[in-house]
């Protein structure tokens, strides 16, 4: 028998419940993806790039068109000049540039600081490098960082804190006086962040995203990630980027070159591309998935399900406690999916110690307005 490195990791609950989604035919608002296509010049793009022979391995920390338009959406969101060539690495996905970054930095024995509910590919990573994540609970309400449990949590073996903004799967949003207030805890101390922004450009009325780019401090110990799955419509592209200071890019670019050495080459050619003919896309993401929340919100207001609409991302938290508060969120989302034909996501698996009467499940309204049309009147006769 094999002596399992990660004993505790089973199949995802993404791959569970898409599974589970095609196998009964019920809508699947489960797993994030779109169901809807990325713009039709990006993918001709691809196309066009390897017709025109761009189809063997890319510069190792990415192309360079592609880096300098990274640097120069970063100029216009958050205001920081970085360099193209010593602070942004393309990763195949953002998951691969998480991995790396704490690959590059966590040592047997480090403790990593995650907030729960987390995304689920934080602590294998950390399992992986030798290190142990500490859970810390977010508020149970609004999802934001109590600041009593972190400070219980620090320890001198914290060597990284992992921020999501927005939160997948809550939505909430982290705030400037937060950052603040976290770069304040840890100025004295020695504790990398890693900071999970791959919803950066998914976040609605009016708010504007606040990014460890435009924080002086915090940038300076930090690997911040974005992914072109969802801002391009393209997850299953799987291509993302790390932004750091030189140093910490350096050390993430010795990871990323045995675990991969580097991204698709057409599809780093095709966003380079885009982005550069399409600088507005970014700028009109939010009204865009606004409208796709705020028409799937109206839908369910008549339904049972309570929730307030999210802050940003394409996921919506519901609560059901007055359908089936009997079930637990898992055999909720199973019932839902195999009797009501919605497949839906558990939050207690994002937990380490769920929370008992939470009755909360994630549903992802990236969808097409038919798909969230047909998924409402559904939603509203359980
Ligand atoms: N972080 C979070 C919070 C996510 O929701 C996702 C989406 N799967 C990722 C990272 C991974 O992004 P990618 O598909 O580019 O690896
Ligand atoms: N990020 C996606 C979600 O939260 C899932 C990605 C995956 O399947 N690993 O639904």
């Amino acid at each position: 028998m094999i002596s399992s490195k990660l004993p505790n990791v089973g199949t995802t609950i993404f791959t569970t419940m898409s599974q589970l989604a095609a196998q009964t035919g019920a809508l699947n608002l489960s797993q994030g993806f779109p169901d809807f296509d990325g713009p039709q010049a990006l993918r001709d793009a691809v196309a066009r790039h390897i017709a025109d022979g761009h189809n063997q391995y890319a510069p190792m920390t990415g192309l360079p068109a592609l880096r300098e338009q990274v640097a120069a959406k970063i100029a216009r969101s958050y205001g920081r000049t970085v360099n193209a060539d010593t602070e942004v690495t393309i990763t195949p996905g953002a998951t691969q540039g998480i991995f790396c970054a704490i690959q590059a930095v966590i040592r047997t024995g480090d403790e990593v600081i995650v907030f729960d509910p987390c995304y689920d590919s934080y602590e294998p990573s950390v399992e992986l490098a030798g290190g142990r994540c500490v859970h810390v609970q977010l508020d149970a309400q609004d999802f934001a960082i109590d600041w009593q449990k972190l400070r219980d949590a620090l320890s001198p073996r914290t060597r990284m804190i992992i921020l999501n903004s927005p939160h997948n799967p809550s939505g909430a949003l982290i705030s400037r006086a937060e950052l603040d207030q976290l770069a304040a805890l840890i100025a004295d101390r020695d504790i990398y962040l890693v900071s999970d922004e791959v919803y950066e450009h998914l976040v609605f009325d009016g708010v504007k995203h606040v990014s460890v780019l435009a924080h002086e401090q915090l940038y300076q110990r930090a690997f911040v990630v974005s992914s072109f799955g969802k801002t391009y419509h393209v997850t299953g592209w799987k291509t993302g980027y790390v932004v750091a200071p030189p140093a910490l890019s350096a050390e993430l670019r010795k990871v990323h070159q045995y675990v991969s050495f580097c991204g698709v080459t057409p599809l780093q050619w095709a966003l380079a591309d885009y982005m550069a003919a399409h600088p507005e896309h970014v700028d009109q993401l939010p009204a865009f998935y606004q409208a796709k929340r705020d028409l799937f919100c109206d839908l369910l207001t008549p339904s049972r399900f309570t929730f307030s609409r999210v802050a940003g991302t394409y996921f919506q938290l519901v609560d059901y406690s007055a359908i089936r508060p009997d079930l637990n969120d898992v055999d909720m989302a199973l019932w839902m999916t195999r009797e009501q034909g919605v497949a839906t996501i558990p939050v207690s698996v994002f937990y380490q110690t769920p929370i008992p009467e939470q009755r909360l499940v994630r549903l992802c309204f990236a969808k097409r307005e038919e798909t969230l049309r047909a998924a409402a009147e559904k939603l509203c006769v359980i």
